[in-house]
């Protein structure tokens, strides 16, 4: 048995999207009522939250960019369309294209004299995994970064610029070279610039996007604008179309996270009512949990096990809630039986009606997490919520296991709510990128 006397965190929903509907805007529960909102996800201090799914903070997917990856850079002026990372185009047209693996394994070839294009200006350089990371801005490297880059973790390199006077709209191609322990690649986004960049649209930056395995710890990066008719540019000799200037590196500064998030889910069979009614945990369910939980905490992954279902014979509390004080008491002990690691993340999947509807009313206690502070507290890494339809599921989990980083709820109509969450209001409070989407969402999400 482990003590009780941490805090544990109890969540209530009242009739979908009400709860948070005064102070957190669009940020509401899901339809479902079950996805409880105002997580405050900056656990680690890397990618920080861009939760909202819905459709209200998302603005558009940009197009025309291509994208290409080389590894010996010699192909990397080229203005090759690459190939669509957004099939699925929710927006409509393409988006930005991925890297695509151009082959054949060695650096070197890195064109050390960049033909630079005239005529733009590199405004501002940021790195994209969930929230905006300024690199850089005026050709000055920003020190006081308002989260980590997390090693391992896909990034989408925005590169912002302003078009001098009598600039020509041509093919220009951005190359973002990333140094891993002196091995270095060329990653590139092509672009005919015709107006400045503006935040809120994609297709107004060039959109580099750079696989997670090479924003390794130690890993440094160079940007710079080419085009055919650019002019050779030694490194060492300061230009306003690359960053920094003179061509050399900057630090990524990229922090692991000591690998994918363990999670184990553990359905509990419902005996109370006669039923033995299981959660579902369905390849569906567990795909939705995954790519939820990867996109809201900065993590390079999530790693989800099932656990054999355990059984559950309790009452409901005489609120009609799950007794989730007692639920999740069984799953650290559960934990600790099965000699589990102390990093691992124990979560309780429970259906105790047919029906979310029936479960909850009017009002209802959807889950329940201790906040784990320290994070050597392993034996409290437990907590359990109820898992109805796929998405109320998924969100019920992220929140959570939000509670089991050691995060407390974000300012957003909750009263005990994080002192130290650096935005009013709930809200991500920087622009923010889902990289499976290719959507930006607004600060205000
Ligand atoms: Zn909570």
């Amino acid at each position: 048995m482990i003590s009780l006397g941490r805090i544990n965190r109890i969540h209530m929903v009242a009739l979908a999207a009400v709860l948070c509907s005064a102070g957190c805007g669009e940020d509401g529960a899901s339809p479902s009522g079950g996805g409880e909102t105002g997580e405050d996800a900056r656990g680690g201090g890397g990618g920080e939250d861009a939760r909202d799914n819905s459709d209200s903070g998302r603005i558009d997917t940009g197009d025309g960019d291509g994208g290409t990856h080389s590894d010996g850079g010699s192909d990397a002026g080229q203005a090759d369309s690459g190939i669509q990372a957004d099939s699925g185009g929710r927006d409509g047209g393409p988006a930005d294209a991925g890297p695509r693996d151009a082959g054949s394994g060695d650096s070197g070839v890195v064109d050390d004299s960049p033909r630079l294009v005239q005529g733009l200006t590199i405004r501002e350089v940021a790195f994209f995994q969930a929230v905006k990371v300024s690199l850089g801005k005026g050709g000055v490297a920003v020190q006081d970064r308002n989260a980590a880059v997390v090693a391992g973790r896909e990034a989408l390199v925005r590169v912002y610029f302003d078009l001098g006077s009598g600039w020509k709209s041509q093919s220009v191609t951005a190359e973002a070279v990333v140094d891993t322990g002196g091995k270095r690649e060329v990653f590139t986004a092509t672009l005919s610039p015709s107006a400045p960049s503006v935040e809120e649209s994609l297709s107004s930056t060039f959109n580099v996007r750079v696989p997670g395995g090479k924003v390794a710890p130690g890993a440094a990066i160079s940007v710079r604008l080419t085009a055919a008719n650019g002019v050779p540019t030694p490194s060492g000799i300061a230009s306003d179309a690359r960053f920094p200037a003179d061509g050399s590196y900057l630090g990524l500064d990229a922090r692991s996270t000591g690998g994918p998030i363990d999670l184990v889910l553990v359905p509990m069979r419902y005996d109370t009512d006669g039923s033995g009614r299981l959660p579902d945990t369905g390849p569906h369910v567990l795909q939705t949990i995954e790519r939820l939980l990867t996109t809201v905490y900065p993590a390079d992954g999530v790693a989800i096990t099932v656990r054999d279902p355990l059984p559950w014979n309790e009452d409901l509390t005489w609120s009609g809630g799950v007794d989730f004080n007692k639920l999740n008491q069984y799953i650290a002990d559960i934990k600790e039986q099965d000699g589990a690691p102390s990093g691992s993340y124990y979560y309780g999947m429970i259906k105790p009606k047919g029906t979310f509807g029936e479960y909850c009313s009017w009002a209802c206690v959807t889950g329940q997490g201790w906040v784990v502070d320290d994070p050597a507290d392993g034996a409290i890494r437990a907590a359990s919520g109820v898992a109805f339809d796929v998405d109320q599921t998924a969100w019920t989990c992220a929140h959570e296991t939000g509670h089991l980083h050691g995060r407390y709820h974000a300012p957003c109509s909750t009263v005990d709510s994080d002192q130290n969450y650096p935005y009013s209001g709930g809200k991500i409070g920087v622009w923010g990128w889902d990289g499976p989407s290719n959507l930006l969402y607004s600060p205000d999400t």
